[in-house]
């Protein structure tokens, strides 16, 4: 339920996990609004493993050279600034792909192009109007672009019906967090400042002056722009006009504002992740403030952790025990996101700066791709990955490192739709052939096993979504007798 960034991701992964699914959308049409643009280098993995990465790349082709930001009175007097967040540098040390800039009115049609193309059963213009959960199954009463209202039964149901989630409400989930944090305006307007910007293109450009301390927001680079303003009641088109020409210092531009929207940053928890037969994703389960960039992200990678436990579910090769496991790992993160997300500052020139709450502030890159779930399904052997710098090492709950093993080949890249066993030895390769839904990856190479702390005789078991879900230093004596108890352990989704 829900087609934006996170209900078509999910409708993509579910695919690639080739478990059938319809996905339900009021709205006729994608996002009109250009919210979120940075799709960082985590969910470009994922978008990767599912082939997905060229397309989304091509559609961000156009802000490929607006990675910077930029402060100033006024646009036409911005300088740029030399402090960018640490994901956004190039980092091919760290992963296989490259964060981009993608708004979200771009980035959604090519999502909804790909599902559709790949056979993914997508209807927009339908409303869920009522939900039931039977405990055998979820019926979903939806009414049709002609009014008719029919009933979908399904074994589950992905609620990513966004931040006012009516499923969320229905189910009578509450939120915690920090709530409002403030209020804001969002401008989009066109308006050709190519000329003004040649030369010294931004992703964000702060805005100084005193009639309109604001952000503008790149979103295609040459006519589409976005202002973060304050909210000023009462002010028409005519005056948020006025309002983009003292910003960006161009007084006879000529502007044509698309809509001006009132919205108020804030963090909001869902308590519960789930109930019964039916999963929160994305906004519907976290709202976080814009300025890690995280909102949608930590959304399209709730997903595609939820696809392939579901896929396993459904298949009838794990336990729902294993769904448990979603709100173990999924509500940890949101939360931790969110609330770095809160912490930090608007002022792009006082970011990397500790907030000022005593909140502490995670490395960036670490909070985005190398974090530790707490528990779920994966076998902890106490290893803890830190959050003060990236340092995976290949501990159990957290995400397999990136190590190059060809010209455009990450050991990401070995991990299929089952659990992957990594290692050299061939008594491997015989106990992963002798266990149902494990496919075993030969990687002769003794850098990268001493990079995941194993040795030449030891293996990694790795979940669909890149999460380590056992590691072995060496081998036991009969690794065809501890595989399908491990393996079973970790499908309980109770590690
Ligand atoms: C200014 C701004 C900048 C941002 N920048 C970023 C960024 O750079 N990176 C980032 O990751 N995030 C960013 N975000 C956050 C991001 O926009 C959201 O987190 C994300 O869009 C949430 O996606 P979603 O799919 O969960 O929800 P939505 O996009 O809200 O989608 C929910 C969908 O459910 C549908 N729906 C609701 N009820 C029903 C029903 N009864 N029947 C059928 N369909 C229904 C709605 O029509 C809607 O399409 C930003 C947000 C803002 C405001």
């Amino acid at each position: 339920m829900g087609g934006g960034l996170v209900g078509l991701s999910a409708a993509l992964f579910l695919e690639w996990h080739g478990v059938p699914a319809v996905l339900v959308e009021k709205r006729d049409t994608t996002s009109p609004q250009p919210k979120a643009r940075r799709i960082n280098l985590r969910t470009m993995e994922l978008f990767r493993q599912v082939n997905a990465e060229a397309d989304v790349m091509a559609a961000a082709a156009a802000l490929a050279d607006f990675e910077g930001m930029a402060a100033g009175r006024t646009l036409v007097e911005a300088e740029p600034l030399s402090w960018g967040h640490g994901e956004d540098d190039p980092a091919p040390e760290i992963s296989p792909s490259d964060s981009c800039l993608c708004a979200q009115d771009t980035l959604e049609p090519v999502l909804r192009a790909l599902a559709t193309e790949r056979g993914a059963d997508l209807r927009f213009g339908h409303r869920v109007l009522e939900v039931v959960d039977d405990g055998t199954s979820v019926t979903s009463t939806v009414r049709d672009p002609d009014g008719r209202v029919g009933a979908i039964r399904a074994r589950y149901l992905i609620a990513a019906d966004g931040a006012h989630s009516p499923i969320r409400e229905r189910l009578g989930i509450a939120r915690s967090g920090r709530g409002t944090l403030g209020r804001s305006t969002n401008v989009y307007f066109e308006a050709d400042l190519s000329a003004q910007v040649r030369g010294r293109e931004f992703n964000l450009c702060q805005i100084e002056h005193p009639e309109v301390p604001s952000m503008l927001l790149t979103v295609d680079g040459v006519r589409r722009w976005l202002l973060m303003a304050d909210p000023a009641p009462g002010r028409d088109h005519a005056g948020w006009a006025r309002a983009v020409r003292t910003a960006t210092g161009v007084p006879d531009l000529d502007v044509r504002i698309l809509s001006a929207l009132d919205w108020e940053p804030g963090m909001f928890v869902a308590d519960r992740f789930s109930a019964g037969r039916i999963f929160l994703a994305g906004d519907a389960a976290h709202v976080m403030p814009p300025y890690l960039a995280a909102g949608a992200n930590t959304g399209i990678q709730d997903v595609h952790n939820l696809a392939w436990k579901l896929a396993r579910v459904v298949s009838g090769t794990a336990p729902r025990s294993l769904l448990d496991s979603y709100q173990v790992e999924r509500h940890w993160l949101g939360w931790l996101t969110a609330d770095q997300a809160s912490a930090q500052t608007a002022n792009l020139r006082q970011l990397g700066v500790e907030s000022g709450d005593g909140t502490p502030s995670h490395d960036p890159v670490a909070l985005l791709m190398g974090y530790q779930y707490p528990a779920g399904a994966f076998v902890p052997d106490g290893s803890l990955a830190p959050l003060d710098r990236l340092g995976l090492t290949g501990q159990p709950g957290s995400r397999l490192p990136h190590h190059r093993l060809g010209p455009d080949r990450s050991a990401l890249d070995l991990v299929g739709r089952g659990l992957t066993l990594l290692g050299a030895s061939d008594t491997w390769e015989r106990a992963a052939s002798a266990t149902p839904g494990v496919e075993h990856r030969r990687v002769d190479d003794p850098a990268w096993a001493a990079s995941v702390g194993i040795t030449g005789t030891g293996a990694l078991l790795v979940r669909p979504d890149h999460v380590i879900a056992w590691r072995c230093p060496t081998a036991p004596r009969d690794p065809a007798d501890t595989l399908p108890d491990v393996v079973a352990a970790v499908l309980s989704g109770r590690g």
